[in-house]
């Protein structure tokens, strides 16, 4: 398994496994630790902090399973944009799940908490931590979809390339069953689309 320790946080690896575990299903913890174990390769591959990117995976979904009750009245207490309150879950458990994972497990550093809010909808400035917070979520070794493989070696060849193949897959999927685009995924779609030509 994983050895790693946390240097930075006043936490070990296993207290918050241990945290995440007791919040949501046995299902989705699985997942939670796959998209680590693709998370780390990411990181591995494109140099990034495996401490920062190890917490963020294991939080990334850790509101997932807040009630809609609780996340209408996060958004009302902390003021946060009222347009919020026509979303729901999919769209809550990241961008209002960072309140959740701040109050709740203690973590207060900024990119961490970015990198949750961005990894359903991306962002138009995605730091690399959340690109590949965003992508492993996508890739990680459980998802079984038609693209998936595409998906992969898109985010073999770059970061950013792997972000907008999810994005496309993303909206075509949601566009097919006529769910409601948030504004954040056309915005990480157009960003990521009209630097193709850098890609
Ligand atoms: P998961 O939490 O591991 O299942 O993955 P995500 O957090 O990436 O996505 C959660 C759900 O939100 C998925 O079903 C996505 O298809 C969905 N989703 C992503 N972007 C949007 C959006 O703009 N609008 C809506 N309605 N759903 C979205
Ligand atoms: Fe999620
Ligand atoms: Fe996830």
């Amino acid at each position: 398994m994983i050895n790693l320790n946390y240097p930075h946080f006043p936490f070990t690896r296993e207290v918050l496994i241990e945290k995440v575990q007791e919040k949501i299903s046995d299902k989705r913890f699985q997942h939670v630790l796959r998209v680590e174990k693709k998370a780390l390769e990411l990181a591995e591959k494109y140099q990034l902090d495996f401490e920062k990117v190890s917490i963020a995976a294991l939080v990334h979904d850790y509101a997932k399973e807040v009630s809609d009750e609780e996340f209408q009245q996060i958004i009302k207490e902390k003021h946060l944009d009222q347009d919020l309150l026509k979303w729901s879950n999919a769209i809550w458990h990241g961008v209002v799940g960072q309140y959740v994972i701040e109050k709740e497990l203690g973590i207060s550093d900024k990119e961490i908490l970015q990198a949750v809010n961005h990894h359903t909808t991306g962002s138009k400035n995605m730091s690399d931590l959340d690109k590949v917070i965003y992508v492993a979520d996508f890739i990680e070794d459980g998802r079984d979809f038609p693209g998936v493989n595409e998906a992969r070696e898109s985010a073999n060849r770059s970061l950013d390339e792997g972000v907008l193949f999810e994005t496309k897959h993303t909206l075509l999927y949601l566009i097919n069953k006529q769910s409601p685009i948030h504004p954040k995924t056309l915005e990480t779609y157009n960003y990521y689309v009209a630097n193709k030509r850098d890609i």
